[in-house]
């Protein structure tokens, strides 16, 4: 087994401190909040000399812009907070594993410092599809490691395609048995 892949382990309990917990349960609540407005749930906190300074949940439909992930949302938010493009020295805390564009922006920022949750094995570019924070082609590294309260985050987004699968099931029973118009 490689450094990276033992650092990554969801069993390694070691590597998280109980202000990780906090934080990501933190993060977990906020993905309830955009599952709430029927986005897919994903949350994300920003921190920073132990402060939060950002935080965000998944709203592209509500908010008509594709690029409203949850970490998006955090990054705006904790760079207007300190007046800087560049969070220096913060840790960002997601539910579930960025996608292409999200590891892009948690680099321009400057993160130090990703965790997040469950893996997305469908489209994630960090540990899943593509590893693109290993690559050394980037001008600023971001330490990162998964697994953190896991099951929690998988089990939130299992629930919500879950119900919504069941929801689309029910409208479309709704429908065929709906009499006709006249
Ligand atoms: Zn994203």
């Amino acid at each position: 087994m490689s450094n990276t892949e033992q650092e990554n382990s969801p069993d390694s309990d070691i590597i998280f401190s109980a202000e990780d917990t906090h934080w990501m349960a933190y993060a977990l609540q906020l993905a309830a909040q955009g599952e709430a407005i029927g986005e897919v749930p994903v949350g994300a906190v920003i921190v920073q000399n132990g402060k939060m300074i950002g935080e965000g949940f998944n709203q592209p439909i509500s908010s008509h812009d594709p690029t409203a992930h949850a970490e998006v949302i955090a990054l705006r938010q904790a760079a207007m907070q300190v007046q800087n493009y560049r969070l220096i020295g913060s840790t960002i805390y997601v539910t579930l594993e960025p996608c292409t564009m999200c590891v892009g922006a948690l680099v321009h920022a400057r993160i130090a410092r990703l965790v997040f949750g469950t893996s997305e094995t469908k489209a994630g570019a960090v540990v899943s599809k593509s590893r693109l924070l290993d690559n050394d082609y980037f001008n600023h590294k971001v330490d990162y490691v998964s697994g953190l309260m896991a099951q929690q985050c998988q089990h939130q987004l299992s629930h919500f395609f879950a119900t919504r699968r069941e929801q689309k099931r029910r409208e479309k029973q709704e429908l065929d048995s709906a009499p006709e118009n006249e």
